[in-house]
């Protein structure tokens, strides 16, 4: 296997880290892979996760849920009616962020397409990018959404597009700076770019510490907090002008936590921890499990 050894903080280039402990892959590998922070910046990340070209066996199990729709057990009904949910409030949000009712989105790593569908129903002009050939396939099938794969992203022109989104995305890309700079670069000079990403410093992400689902290793090579991002986004001629909590992801990641280390009663546990960690995110958005951030050209 070839391994993504870094070497270099990705956010600041120092060259000392910090051994934060050793995650384990319950979806696929079994494998354990160390979780790792740039003494100089606190930016966390996967050491060692296999490259890009050879992630893809890491992905291929039923259990990954986003690229499947399988309508199976207690949690795929919890995850597709939240889902549905979400579905509606990003939409919203994207309007009323971007200040557009209509305009050209580019939706990075669409998986089965179901956000952007919802866009250009909404009468968005829509591009959307996604890696999985199957899940390209599934978009077609059920959406008669035509999705690119993941090179189109190098096609298109420059400030080709008035609104960028990357659900739960940014974390699993190989190439993180060079990612930014092309978000720049596309994206209109009035644009919105909208990241949602995991939280490492939420309170589930505490309470659960090296078990805590959303590390997902290796598939998520970076681990960012309200503080790294807001960097990344500055090192890339960004500012940040808003920050929401996405709440649903506590129950959903705490679940799971449970779930993983074979707990009894792992349901009504992980909806416990939720519970908390939703109420604590309500006083303190840097506490939630997943952010989304909105961000502006400077
Ligand atoms: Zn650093």
């Amino acid at each position: 296997m070839n391994k993504l050894n870094i070497k270099e903080c990705p956010l600041c280039g120092n060259t000392e880290f910090k051994h934060e402990g050793s995650s384990k892959d319950f979806y696929a590998s079994g494998e354990h892979f160390d979780l790792m922070s740039c003494k100089s910046c606190g930016f966390k990340f996967t050491q060692n996760a296999p490259v890009e070209s050879e992630m893809g066996a890491y992905y291929d199990s039923p259990d990954y849920i986003s690229h499947t729709n399988i309508k199976l057990g207690m949690m795929n009904i919890l995850y597709h009616n939240v889902r549905r949910h979400m579905l509606k409030r990003k939409a919203s949000l994207v309007q009323r962020e971007a200040h557009y009712h209509k305009g050209r989105l580019l939706d990075i790593g669409t998986g089965t397409g179901y956000f952007a569908i919802t866009m250009k129903l909404m009468g968005w002009k829509v591009q959307a990018i996604e890696k999985s050939e199957s899940a390209r396939q599934f978009a077609l099938d059920n959406f008669e959404l035509e999705v690119l794969p993941d090179d189109a992203l190098n096609k298109f022109a420059p400030k080709s597009f008035d609104v960028i989104t990357l659900w739960h995305v940014m974390e699993h890309i190989e190439h993180l700076n060079e990612l930014w700079d092309r978000l720049h670069e596309l994206l209109d000079d009035k644009g919105t770019l909208i990241v949602a990403v995991p939280n490492s410093e939420s309170y589930d992400a505490r309470q659960y510490g090296e078990n805590w689902a959303a590390y997902d290793v290796p598939r998520h090579l970076w681990h960012f907090t309200p503080v790294t991002m807001k960097k990344f986004a500055e090192k890339h001629g960004f500012t940040m002008r808003n920050r929401l909590p996405m709440p649903y992801d506590a129950f959903y990641v705490s679940i799971l936590s449970e779930k993983n280390q074979k707990k009894n009663f792992s349901f009504i546990r992980g909806m416990w921890t939720g519970t908390k960690a939703a109420i604590q995110s309500l006083g303190k958005k840097e506490l939630s499990s997943s952010l989304i951030y909105i961000f502006r050209k400077k």
